[in-house]
């Protein structure tokens, strides 16, 4: 008769081995790939943020800036764009307003009047980014020290039909066309009744 199993042997647990130096180095290594990667991540998003609260500042109404699609005219007093233009500007553009309306031209709509330095600055970036080439942006976007618009002596107005009739009559308010390559671009650059001078071919000249 076999005798009974009394006392099996207790099974062995397989041991785990010691992290070797060389374990923990690398784990300390790690440790600090990860730290450093969440402190980049953070850098960024803080350069994000910094990035879209600039944007939103030099974008605000009271920037200047007007959202496309929002119909502004120069009776809008309440709207920085209009109210911090030069008021003999204003006071020449809504004469011709009045003027061409009586005419039956459709009503002047400004789509972009005085700005702040810091819009300006934004519209240039954003060009240069768009064309990617400083040299080419200048010639669409003035610098916030030249812009017309920074100092309020210049306004973008449509329609078409607006600007067809202030580059035939604008001049007997003052008005002229500056740029040739800005037809809705308008400033007071004759005296009344005068004639406008020749137009630079863009911002930069
Ligand atoms: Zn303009």
């Amino acid at each position: 008769m076999p005798h009974p199993v009394l006392d099996s042997p207790a099974p062995v647990l397989p041991t785990r081995p010691k992290p070797s130096g060389a374990r923990r180095l690398t784990l300390a290594a790690l440790g600090v790939c990860v730290v450093t990667l969440l402190a980049a991540l953070a850098t960024v998003l803080a350069q994000v943020n910094a990035a879209s609260a600039a944007t939103a500042s030099a974008l605000s109404a009271e920037a200047g800036h007007i959202p496309e699609g929002t119909v502004v005219t120069l009776a809008d007093d309440h709207v920085a764009a209009i109210a911090r233009l030069d008021p003999a500007l204003l006071a020449a553009m809504r004469q011709a307003q009045a003027d061409a309306t009586a005419e039956g031209v459709p009503s002047f709509q400004v789509t972009s009047g005085w700005r702040s330095e810091a819009y300006q600055r934004w519209l240039l970036e954003d060009a240069v980014e768009r064309y990617g080439d400083e040299a080419i942006a200048g010639q669409f976007v003035a610098t916030p020290d030249k812009s017309q618009h920074v100092t309020g002596e210049a306004v973008d107005i449509v329609p078409l039909d607006a600007q067809l009739w202030l580059m035939e009559h604008g001049a007997r308010y003052g008005i002229c066309q500056t740029y040739a390559n800005e037809r809705w671009h308008f400033a007071l650059a004759t005296q009344p009744g005068g004639v406008c001078p020749a137009m630079k071919p863009d911002a930069t000249s």
